[in-house]
């Protein structure tokens, strides 16, 4: 990657002209990266959106220069990250329900990109208290449908983007994942996933035996009775602190005017006719133009409270951390016999994880079953931990629905709007759908990627069956 950085670049929000002029600049060169030092754009102006559509960065904004203009400067402009909005007003152009990951960056993009800030965001907890939280930050695209691929490739590229766009740290670490074959119906598959990324232009492939012990040299290859026989790797695949997603997202949009309102549950609504009127809450009720459901982990209830049924079925997953080790595996690496996943945070705690409990329940507690079994398939893959201890173990609920995919778009009701059913797998879709779901509420049109994942794709047969989004690949 070549980066053109251009010097002096003084222009106040209503230099279009310029703007323009960057972006025939960025439109004649794509390959080069541009950061345009200088530049003062405020956040959510037309200027900002032309350049930020166009992927052009303030050098100042630019993660790795923001960091040593801080670093060197005694006057840290400190201000607090969130501040409480007040209560609740009397009535919004759009409510969102879930202060996760998923409604902060839909409220981000119609503040930032569409020009629509009468929006309040509400949660019950904290933010990202959800499984944005509680996540293993697997960012990744090798699934298996086009549909899907097209999908998440959008938001892998997002992510490597994002604590540029927003000017907050995520830690985003490019590390590649590497996803193990145990059988030859496994490596048909992965044929399959990888021809898919291609054609849609992103680099992965199947790896023999001896590539695999080039990537991760510590892995055990002859797994007492599933030995490994090739692995599917996925260059472009990342990491980063999940957390950090959901409190840069709301920082952005608190300073473009959204309303944050933590503690704040939603418990029922108010239907007139066909349209959603009021949303009530644990602190009063609130007029609503549109309203948007993310709610992971509780979409069927929420769902529920306005007169949708979601076919959406809800169970714990857990993960747990070692204690910090000195880093031995840069890749993610993850078992599809074995269900279970291994990586290694920036701090050097192992990150385990597998699949969903085998019950429904609402119940974020930890059970010692699933710790014996996901720390039994680690030792089988890196037999040098059987010593480690386990420092922490949590869940989430999961919201699982028959066809590995998520719901987005449209419901039976003219105002409201599904942004659910996020399984496993939603962390690394969280960029792209607060795109593409603000784009489809701000347009009242359901752009094209999201089409497939309309919520009436369960009564016309139209699944999109995603078998590459395997439990224990995330
Ligand atoms: C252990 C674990 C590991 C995972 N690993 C990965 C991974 O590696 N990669 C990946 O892509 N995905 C992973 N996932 C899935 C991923 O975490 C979720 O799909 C994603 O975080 C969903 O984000 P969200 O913003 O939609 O939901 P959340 O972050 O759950 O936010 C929803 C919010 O809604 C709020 N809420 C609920 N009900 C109400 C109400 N009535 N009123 C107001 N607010 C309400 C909640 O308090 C919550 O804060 C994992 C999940 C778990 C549990």
């Amino acid at each position: 990657m070549k980066y053109l950085i251009i010097k002096n670049f003084h222009c106040s929000e209503q230099s279009v002209l310029k703007a323009y002029q960057i972006k025939f600049l960025s439109e004649k060169f794509p390959k080069i990266r541009l950061y345009v030092f200088g530049l003062r754009a405020k956040r959510g102006g037309h200027f900002d959106r032309i350049i930020r559509v166009c992927g052009i960065l303030p050098l100042e904004q630019a993660m790795p220069f923001g960091l040593l203009k801080y670093g060197l400067s005694k006057r840290y402009p400190s201000k607090p990250d969130f501040v409480a909005p007040g209560d609740l007003k009397k009535s919004y152009d759009i409510v969102i329900v879930g202060g996760g990951g998923h409604g902060l960056a839909v409220a981000y993009h119609l503040a930032c990109y569409w020009n629509i800030r009468n929006i309040c965001v509400l949660d019950k907890g904290y933010i990202g208290g959800g499984n944005t939280a509680r996540n293993t930050a697997v960012i990744r695209s090798n699934y298996i449908t086009p549909e899907s691929v097209n999908f998440y490739a959008e938001a892998v590229r997002m992510y490597g983007q994002l604590s540029n766009e927003l000017g907050y740290n995520m830690m985003m670490s490019n590390r590649g994942q590497l996803t193990l074959a145990h059988s030859d119906a496994t490596i048909r598959s992965f044929r399959m996933r990888a021809e898919v990324s291609k054609h849609r232009g992103t680099e992965i492939e199947v790896v023999d035996r001896q590539t695999i012990k080039e990537i991760v040299p510590n892995l055990e290859l002859d797994i007492h009775a599933q030995p490994i026989l090739a692995g599917l790797w996925h260059p472009d695949a990342l990491t980063g602190r999940h957390d950090s997603v959901a409190w840069g997202y709301a920082v952005c949009a608190m300073e473009l005017g959204v309303e944050v309102h933590q503690r704040t549950e939603v418990t029922g609504f108010e239907v007139v006719g066909n349209r959603v009127t009021k949303v009530k809450t644990s602190c009063g009720d609130i007029q609503c133009g549109q309203v948007v459901q993310a709610v992971a982990g509780h979409s069927s209830v929420v769902a529920k409270m306005v007169g949708i049924r979601l076919p959406i079925r809800s169970y714990p997953l857990q993960a747990m951390v070692t204690l910090p080790m000195k880093p031995f595996i840069n890749p993610m690496v993850s078992s599809t016999a074995l269900h279970c996943y291994v990586s290694q945070t920036s701090r050097g705690e192992l990150v385990i994880g597998g699949g969903p409990d085998p019950y429904e329940l609402y119940s974020t507690r930890s059970s010692l079953e699933l710790k014996e079994d996901l720390a039994g398939h680690a030792c089988e893959m890196f037999p040098f931990l059987v010593d480690v201890p386990i420092l922490r173990q949590w869940a989430g609920i999961v919201d699982m629905t028959p066809d590995y995919s998520p719901i987005m778009g449209p419901s039976e009701l003219d105002n409201y709007w599904l942004d659910a059913g996020w399984g496993t797998w939603g962390f690394k879709a969280t960029p792209a759908s607060g795109k593409y779901v603000a784009q489809m509420v701000a347009q009242q049109k359901v752009p094209e990627v999201l089409q497939p994942f309309g919520v009436e794709r369960f009564y016309d047969f139209g699944l999109v069956n995603e078998m590459g989004a395997t439990a224990a690949s995330h």
